[in-house]
Order: C-alpha cells, then structure tokens, then sequence
C-alpha cells in the first residue's frame, strides 16, 4: 500500500512524468492527407524507439490485431507508419493471423511483425510456427512468443530449445514472453537466462510498481519492451480523445517501454492512438489520470498477482477479472466469454454465492467478490 500512494503521488503531483528515451527519434506523419474524408487531421509526429538489444527501430505506438476484424485498419496503420504488428497463433480462433497476414500483404518487410504460441512442448510449437508462418504469409516473424506465461515454472526446457531452433532456421528473428502477471518474478527471471530479446507485458498508469521495476531492470539489462494492456481497464469511464489518449501517452512515453500496442478495431481508433506519438503530458495530465486511477480503482485489477491462492474456491481471480473487463472495459463481450469458458471445468461451474465470505482481499481495493459475481453472470 506504501508504493501505491507514492505512485499516485507522484502521478498527482507530475513528478513520474516519464521522459522519451534517450533511442527515440522522430518523423512526419501526414493524418490530413491520409485521413479518409471527413476525418481533419493535421501534421503528426512518429516517435520512434529501438528494440532493446535486437536493433529494431520501432513506432512508440504499434499495433495490437487481437480484436481487429477489419483488414483495412491494419493495412491503413502500416499505410501511416506504423511499424509494428502484433497477433497470435490463437486469436480470434486463428483467423486473426489470416487477416493479418493479407492485410500487411507486400507491406510484410517494412514493418516488425509478431506472433505467440500457446503450445506446451517443443513439436507442438514447431509446428504452430509453421502454422503461423503460412498464415501470415511470411517466410520469418521478427518476435516469437511464448503466449501468457506468469510463472517460470510454465516455461520448460524444451520450449526454449524450440524458441533457439526457430532462431536458427531463420523462422523467427527474435524470441520473447508475452505475460499478464506474475512479471515481477517473471521478468528477472527472463534477465537472468539470457535467452529472450523482448518481453511483451501489460504494462500502464496503474501497474504496481514492483512490475514497473522488473520492466526497468529488464530494458536497462537490453530486452525490448512491449507494452500491452496499456489502457488501463479500457474505456470505462474515459473520454474519447482525452484521458484514454493520455492513458497511452503515459505509456508511448515511458523509458523503458519500445512500442505500446493498444487494440484498435477502426479508424477511429487508429488515428486516436497515433497522436500519442507526438503528445506530452502536462501536470494537470497527470492529476487527471490520478483521479481516473481512483475512480475505477474497485473494478479494475492490476493483475498484479498478490491475491494469487487466495480464492476458497482455487479460481484464477485474475485471470477472470481480466476477461470481464474484455467485456466492460473494452466492449469484447465474446472475447471474454470465450476465454472464461476456457477455463477448467471446475473453475467455470464455481459461484462465489457459494461461499460465506470471500477470502480475496486486494490490495488495491478491487472488489473481487462482485466482480466475479458479475463475470459469473455474463459468461457462465
Ligand atoms: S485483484 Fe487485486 S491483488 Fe488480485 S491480481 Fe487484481 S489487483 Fe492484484
Ligand atoms: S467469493 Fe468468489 S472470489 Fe471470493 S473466495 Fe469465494 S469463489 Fe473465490
């Protein structure tokens, strides 16, 4: 409780206003003349950062495909600049990787294209990145992830020597962990082996500060930084245009952080999102996105993991609170869903009005019992 009030201190007062890395650099987008009609835009800066040690030059603002749909949106983003691509081998039931791969089309070899396995053993996931490969119409990814590991202990020998063989096959240039939680541990852990180039973790104004310093520590020790999850429970309660653009720029602008990869569904979005390259926040900004911390401090879990055990019934409380805000926090209804069905059997058929008291008490003040409740109710 001590770092969190620091933390919201010293986001009230402006004196965590993170700088742009020293690696940045900057060039001219063109909204105006891109912009289909109707959509004013003016001149937009691309920030630029490098990859950690793997040398690649990234938008600060990339783009996270696992909710796209539209083709059009991805093919527009490379269209502007953006650099950066990121889907997985599971989204959208696999057919995210499809749409992603002809979206890019020729445009393939100008951007940083990534993709993550959920397989468990070494040929599960050879064969998946050939799956991958094929969908994505590309004969290489440039980051290849183990998809949403929390705990070494999920990461066996085996899978890092299929991550080296990809690596020397030519079929992934770069290999990495993508994580929602546990990072804190996680993260030092990936430093301390020596054998991934990029981390992907949620990352944003209300990640606990413990995880903020494995993600300083891993991007002073040369791992890229992806940051994803960057919206802060998504758009509840936000206004279009002002806090969540500042959610992003708080991130876009962190040292430590290469590229952020907010969802984007439409052009909308897109054009949102690539301001944040040229923004900078003001301690007034900051204040703001203080008091948004407050406000939607009873919904929404940091992930951070600390509650993990904890449930009487032994549910994945963070797990599940991540999958009702892909309903209430960023309107992906069936995302949620379809992920809270994935769960064990006996993790989907649990009720917390089963237990006389919930056991769960956070840190940060989230009120896990009825947040459960109400992912019970819309999923189960
Ligand atoms: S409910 Fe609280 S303690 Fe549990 S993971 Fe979320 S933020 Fe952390
Ligand atoms: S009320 Fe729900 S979250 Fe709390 S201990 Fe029981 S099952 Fe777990």
């Amino acid at each position: 409780m001590k770092n969190k009030t620091s933390r919201r201190d010293f986001l009230s007062t402006g004196l965590m206003l993170p700088v742009v890395g020293a690696g940045s650099s900057l060039g001219i987008l063109n909204l105006s003349a891109q912009t289909p009609a109707g959509s004013a835009g003016s001149p937009v800066k691309l920030n630029y950062k490098t990859l950690g040690k793997t040398g690649l030059k990234v938008t600060t603002v990339g783009m996270g495909c696992m909710i796209t749909s539209d083709p059009s949106v991805v093919t527009r983003a490379a269209d502007l600049g953006i650099t950066y691509f990121d889907t997985a081998r599971g989204y959208q039931r696999g057919n995210n990787e499809r749409m992603v791969g002809a979206a890019l089309g020729g445009k393939r070899k100008q951007v940083v294209l990534s993709t993550k396995t959920e397989a468990r053993d070494k040929a599960g996931m050879a064969k998946e990145l050939d799956t991958s490969l094929s969908e994505l119409k590309t004969d290489f990814v440039d980051v290849w992830y183990l998809h949403g590991k929390s705990n070494p202990s999920e990461i066996h020998d085996d899978m890092i020597e299929a991550l080296q063989l990809a690596k020397q096959q030519g079929k992934a240039r770069f290999v990495g962990i993508s994580t929602h939680g546990g990072q804190q541990t996680l993260i030092p852990w990936m430093v301390q082996k020596g054998v991934f180039d990029v981390v992907l973790s949620g990352f944003n104004i209300g990640t606990d500060p413990a995880v903020e310093q494995a993600i300083d520590a891993a991007a002073k020790a040369g791992m890229g930084v992806v940051a994803m999850k960057v919206m802060a429970g998504g758009a509840r309660g936000q206004k279009p245009g002002q806090t969540l653009l500042k959610t992003l720029t708080w991130v876009t602008n962190h040292p430590s952080v290469a590229t952020a990869i907010p969802s984007m569904t439409d052009m909308d979005q897109l054009d949102e999102n690539v301001k944040a390259m040229a923004s900078v926040l003001t301690a007034e900004d900051h204040k703001q996105l203080a008091a948004h911390l407050e406000m939607i401090q009873a919904d929404y879990c940091r992930m951070c993991g600390k509650c993990e055990g904890n449930c009487a019934q032994g549910l994945p409380v963070a797990d599940v609170l991540r999958y009702v805000t892909y309903a209430d926090g960023y309107g992906q209804f069936a995302l949620g869903r379809e992920r809270f069905l994935q769960m064990a059997g006996e993790h989907v058929a649990a009720r917390c009005e089963n237990c006389p008291e919930c056991t769960v008490l956070c840190p940060y003040g989230v009120k896990v019992q009825k947040r459960m409740k109400l992912a019970q109710e819309l999923f189960a």
